[in-house]
């Protein structure tokens, strides 16, 4: 936990806790469990209402403002509330017990309050075949033993968010299954210090930064996000943590729930980060002499516009929301769908417009080892950090090292380890592009909209 690579993605699942124990932010950061009615982590709820979607996106968004980064920690609350109500569909076409093992493991989940991981993203070999045509079965998780008392399954998941920093791993799969994919189609829980599970720490971009001595090239040295790839070597699963077992139509109604349920967090968590990219853009014109420069304004006025639509998207989808059969409360796919597809595309124009305002200096700056540097160079026997700070400074009264502070912030954001959160995991997190594209036409009803058309028109068939 204290590895200076890992500490900042702990960092952020921290202030997932260190906000709820804060009482000017209990209503949104904490619940009311509906199965115990303890107070719990608002991380570990099944939403009971719109109000309570909305209240999750609020979260998200605060959490987003306080780490700029990826906080891991909703990923887990996707998949309870995917889990959730899919188990109580599937029990009640065969009579299964998977949703009670779920209630169960969550009651000690909100007890705990425990971080969970949601894994879903399988390595999935050559897509243009289905999970049991695959030339290596690993590819997709599967079962690969069934015994009296539960199962033994094999695979891995990829990109995994927070894994490490997981005490528990929700396992679900990745896309819709048919007949002959029985053995792939399951779900369980398993605690990340499971025999047979390991993970591969993913690499970032400039994320040697944090080995080095001081923090500001960092830029944002205190918080991050991680991922791995999560690896199930013939682990066992008991009976009492398996959600899905075989009943592969049920595959596609989990996938379903739980990208849907990520799509609506992104319009928070990403809005979140956007305010604080937005407040760095402005403070580096502001560092400049150039913050009234009507062109920085209207730079701003975008990036704000773009940045309040993805939060508009994820404010809708969750007021448009309606209960599932279990009861928990589900978002709107269609709205959700097109709040994630926007999150694929304006955190890059975001980013684009901080660049610009930012200006060259964040990517060609000296480190901040030559900004301290006391070795002598000038004929009049300035030292290499004096010479930094001479043609580094700004405007008056700001000093050269707030400057480099929030060029770096903004290097961070913008292409470097932050990025992976704010950029990449805009693009592909919660399904890439095309993924919210299939859904958006499935739910997009062209043939009621052809309807309005021929009404209007005066067209009779
Ligand atoms: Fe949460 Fe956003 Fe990270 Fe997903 S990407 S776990 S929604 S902070
Ligand atoms: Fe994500």
């Amino acid at each position: 936990v204290d590895h200076p690579m890992i500490r900042p993605s702990i960092n952020c699942v921290a202030m997932t806790y260190a906000l709820a124990q804060d009482p000017q932010y209990e209503d949104l950061m904490t619940a009311t469990s509906s199965l115990t009615g303890h107070k719990i982590n608002r991380f570990t709820h099944l939403h009971q209402s719109s109000e309570d979607l909305v209240k999750k996106v609020k979260m998200q968004r605060l959490l987003g403002q306080k780490t700029a980064s990826c906080f891991q920690r909703c990923v887990g609350m996707d998949a309870f509330n995917a889990v959730y109500s899919s188990t109580y569909e599937i029990d009640e076409k065969y009579g299964t017990h998977y949703h009670e093992n779920f209630k169960k493991f969550l009651v000690y989940v909100q007890d705990n309050d425990l971080t969970v991981d949601g894994a879903m993203t399988d390595p999935k070999g050559d897509r243009s075949k289905a999970p049991h045509d695959q030339t290596d079965p690993d590819m997709y998780v599967h079962v690969v033993e069934r015994r009296d008392d539960g199962i033994v399954v094999c695979g891995a998941k990829c990109h995994q968010t927070g894994s490490i920093n997981s005490h528990w791993h929700i396992f679900m799969p990745t896309i819709a299954m048919g007949e002959a994919d029985k053995d792939y189609a399951v779900s369980f829980a398993c605690p990340t210090d499971a025999e047979g599970l390991y993970m591969i720490y993913g690499r970032q971009s400039c994320d040697t930064r944090k080995l080095e001595e001081g923090c500001i090239d960092v830029g944002n040295a205190k918080f991050g996000g991680q991922e791995a790839l999560v690896v199930l070597d013939h682990v066992f699963i008991p009976n009492e943590y398996i959600f899905l077992n075989g009943e592969y139509e049920f595959a596609g109604t989990i996938v379903e729930r739980f990208a849907g349920y990520h799509r609506q967090s992104y319009g928070g968590c990403k809005v979140g980060v956007g305010d604080v990219v937005i407040g760095a853009a402005a403070l580096a014109a502001e560092y400049n002499g150039v913050e009234k420069a009507s062109a920085v304004k209207d730079k701003l006025i975008e990036m704000t516009h773009l940045n309040e639509t993805l939060y508009s998207c994820g404010i809708a989808c969750s007021c448009e929301g309606g209960p599932t059969k279990a009861g928990n409360y589900q978002i709107d796919l269609l709205l959700a769908n097109v709040c994630k597809q926007n999150v694929t595309r304006f955190p890059y124009e975001i980013v684009r417009l901080a660049e610009d305002i930012a200006g060259g200096l964040m990517v060609t700056m000296p480190s901040e080892t030559d900004f301290k540097s006391e070795t002598v160079v000038g004929n009049n026997g300035e030292t290499i950090g004096e010479i930094c700070n001479k043609y580094f400074a700004a405007r008056e009264g700001v000093s050269t090292e707030d400057r480099q502070r929030i060029m770096r912030f903004l290097e961070n954001m913008c292409l470097g380890a932050a990025a992976v959160g704010y950029r990449t995991e805009s693009m592909h997190g919660a399904g890439s592009p095309q993924a919210q594209r299939i859904m958006i036409a499935r739910q997009g009803n062209i043939q009621g909209k052809k309807k309005l058309a021929k009404n209007i028109a005066g067209i009779q068939k």
